[in-house]
């Protein structure tokens, strides 16, 4: 169990690992409040707390640096939140070090069309007050067979959700299912509230497939949150590479964004890696690896990311280019700021 404090001599690798001075306020901050409220528990319970999660609502951050996390919290993946509530800390406090002004959001999503909270989502925070927001998601652990409601998550990420100051913002969804083609307009006024007008035009893929006037094309959807948000696809070792779910994934956010993960175990890890080789630290955070997993497991997370993680071309923090052959620690030639790529 990962703690709100800097000590990491309970860490299990061979390596050590200390936090940078970056951060370290928002650390500090969060291990205070956290010694206060003592030791850190995830309660089974019967439900979300509605009022917290409840998706009519709309969220706006002034955060430079905002992530989402959304989870498919259907059968298999509904213990999913509890592996990321055990990492939370280390989740924060390392992505911290790299942007200070870093702002989480959590979702979890299940099938609209079963469950009873099909659609939950937190506000953004940061630090201790990610705990309260992470507890008050429900895994309901239900869902149809197969595809799943990440369409009436894409159009709340699309027309709920306000980061006017972020410029290529982070959205992470773990999940191992296709998802419905289309959202029926009555669910979506049912869940969300009732979509704009603007967004009734259905279109000819719509008419052909015999949708109703207001029913949301669930593919276009998530291409039009992928234009502001760079959205990857997490998917749970299942099925095979190039299946149904690659291809339909595909055509939502592009083959290079749909992401295989080979070791379930590791991933809030890769998308830790992804995140931090877009910010120029993967280097940093191979370091934090080693001081938690054995060398051979981070060499191979390591270089997955390198070989399938996001193309760096330009510097984060002066944006000039950076060579395509550049590799490990890279001063760039504009800024002098050292990237770990
Ligand atoms: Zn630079």
């Amino acid at each position: 169990m990962y703690s709100w404090d800097d000590d990491t001599s309970g860490w299990l690798g061979a390596a050590r690992y200390s936090y940078g001075d970056a951060g370290k306020d928002a650390r500090d901050e969060a291990a205070r409040r956290a010694a206060v409220r003592g030791p850190r528990t995830y309660e089974r319970k019967a439900g979300p707390n509605e009022g917290m999660v409840d998706p009519r609502k709309r969220v706006e951050t002034t955060s430079r640096n905002p992530l989402v996390v959304a989870v498919d919290v259907t059968g298999s993946m509904s213990q999913w939140p509890f592996e990321i509530f055990d990492r939370l800390p280390l989740l924060y406090n390392t992505l911290v070090q790299y942007r200070e002004d870093l702002e989480i959001l959590f979702a979890a999503i299940g099938d609209a069309g079963v469950d009873r909270w099909p659609l939950q989502v937190t506000d953004f925070a940061k630090g201790y007050d990610l705990e309260q927001q992470l507890g008050a998601l429900y895994g309901e652990g239900g869902g149809g067979d197969a595809p799943e409601s990440y369409g009436v998550f894409a159009w709340w990420m699309q027309h709920h959700v306000r980061v006017p100051n972020a410029e290529r913002p982070f959205l992470i969804v773990f999940g191992d299912a296709p998802m419905h083609e289309k959202v029926p307009a009555g669910q979506l006024q049912k869940l969300v509230g009732y979509p704009p007008p603007q967004a009734k035009a259905k279109g000819f893929t719509g008419a052909l497939l015999g949708w109703n006037q207001g029913d949301i094309d669930a593919v276009a959807t998530w291409q039009q949150v992928a234009q502001t948000w760079d959205t990857w696809f997490l998917r749970r070792p299942t099925g095979r590479a190039g299946d149904e779910v690659d291809q339909q994934w595909t055509r939502a956010l592009g083959r290079e964004r749909v992401f295989r993960i080979d070791d379930e175990q590791r991933a809030v890890d890769y998308a830790m890696g992804i995140v931090a080789r877009a910010w120029g630290r993967l280097g940093d955070f191979e370091q934090n690896m080693l001081a938690r997993q054995d060398e051979k497991k981070v060499k191979s997370v390591a270089e997955r990311i390198r070989r399938d993680g996001p193309r760096v071309l330009a510097c984060p923090s002066c944006s000039a280019r950076i060579p395509a052959e550049a590799f490990g620690r890279y001063a760039c030639s504009y800024c002098g700021n050292t990237l770990e790529l």
